[in-house]
């Protein structure tokens, strides 16, 4: 009976210290308190890290907008432009509240071999009695001042939310009355940059389940009053079907860089549908073999393209993820917790991503 009590005793005062040393290890560490936010680690691995400092290849930029906002601006981006290699970049006009059309073409006229112009749709009047005729001879006046394609437009649920100058609220791609404006496209040989939807984790619960949470927060889609993520892409599948001739460019992998086979299989079924890579390098670069594998299968349909700013590092860090063979590297800038892998990308491929692909588009496509 002694025994007993002492040995009660015991594990009693045991048990106490073992829980104030856990209670004390639990306030030092610092797994249980650094926030993801704050999340900010560096890579110790002794592997390769590559600095690309120009592309392989000459490079046409398919996705970009009005960044500069004043001539020297205009004149330090080409200098950077000649220097990391690219050859010229489209300046998309919709998306970006600024300056009409014609204003912007002609900022950047005396540089206009390094730049090409893109136009919006004009959905000035489009329940009137002159429509679709105001609509379509507003796109050919955009043709006529220079412009080689239409985008970029964009639809987060709420229809054509980059719409210049009339307000695209609740027209989307497959609204008949849009039709005219996508089969006039076709005939004039401008393609169609369109952004759908966003990265799939923007729709997902914010919680800890939620694999891209640090972007997704911002970027998080209420879908209560507009169209979800299947409803767009039926929207968007449906324009893509409905008008063969007329080239769409799904912007950002149609948002689809956690799904790729189903993107796949709209290449397949579509031979008038492109996308470009902009603005989804973090995106698609933590699962670099799936990706590497998917842009050799569709080397023939993927265009560059950045939608980030002039800056040479953020053509460079693009560089480094398409052409090295790096891993685990981060990207501080892109937001994301997860390490980076390079897709060690064949020249082949490169240089249709790079060059070839746009160049066909916008040449031989006119
Ligand atoms: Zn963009």
């Amino acid at each position: 009976m002694k025994n007993h009590v002492f040995l009660i005793i015991s594990i009693a005062l045991l048990a106490g210290c073992t829980a104030s040393k856990e209670g004390e290890q639990e306030a030092a560490n610092p797994a249980a308190t650094i926030l993801l936010k704050d999340f900010a680690p560096e890579v110790i691995n002794n592997i390769p890290k590559t600095h690309v400092e120009r592309a392989k290849f000459d490079i046409i930029d398919m996705h970009a907008h009005d960044y500069a906002s004043s001539e020297e601006e205009i004149a330090q981006w080409t200098k950077t432009m000649d220097r990391v290699g690219v050859l010229n970049t489209a300046v998309m006009h919709c998306s970006w509240i600024g300056r009409p059309f014609e204003e912007y073409v002609e900022a950047y006229a005396p540089y206009k071999d390094h730049f090409k112009f893109w136009c919006c749709f004009d959905y000035t009047g489009i329940d009137g009695e002159e429509w679709p005729e105001c609509g379509i001879k507003a796109l050919e006046r955009c043709k006529q001042l220079g412009a080689v394609g239409i985008g970029e437009l964009g639809d987060k649920g709420e229809g054509d939310t980059y719409a210049r100058p009339a307000d695209g609220k609740d027209i989307h791609i497959n609204d008949p009355r849009v039709k005219p404006l996508i089969e006039k496209a076709g005939e004039l040989k401008m393609p169609i940059s369109i952004h759908i939807a966003e990265p799939y984790w923007m729709y997902l619960p914010m919680d800890a389940t939620n694999d891209g949470l640090v972007n997704a927060v911002t970027w998080h889609v209420d879908t209560t009053n507009c169209y979800g993520y299947d409803k767009l892409m039926e929207t968007f599948e449906n324009a893509v079907r409905e008008n063969p001739k007329t080239i769409f460019i799904a912007c950002h992998y149609l948002n689809m860089t956690h799904d790729l086979p189903r993107l796949g299989k709209l290449l397949d079924k579509y031979p008038n549908l492109y996308f470009d890579i902009s603005a989804r390098v973090a995106e698609s670069a933590h699962t670099p073999r799936a990706t590497r594998e998917f842009l050799i299968k569709y080397q023939d349909r993927v265009l560059f393209g950045t939608d980030n700013g002039m800056d040479a590092e953020m053509y460079q860090n693009i560089f480094h993820v398409l052409e090295t063979n790096d891993e685990h590297f981060y990207v501080p800038e892109y937001g994301y917790h997860w390490a980076l892998s390079g897709f060690n990308l064949p020249d082949e491929v490169l240089k249709k991503l790079y060059h070839d692909n746009a160049y066909r588009i916008l040449t031989e496509y006119r």
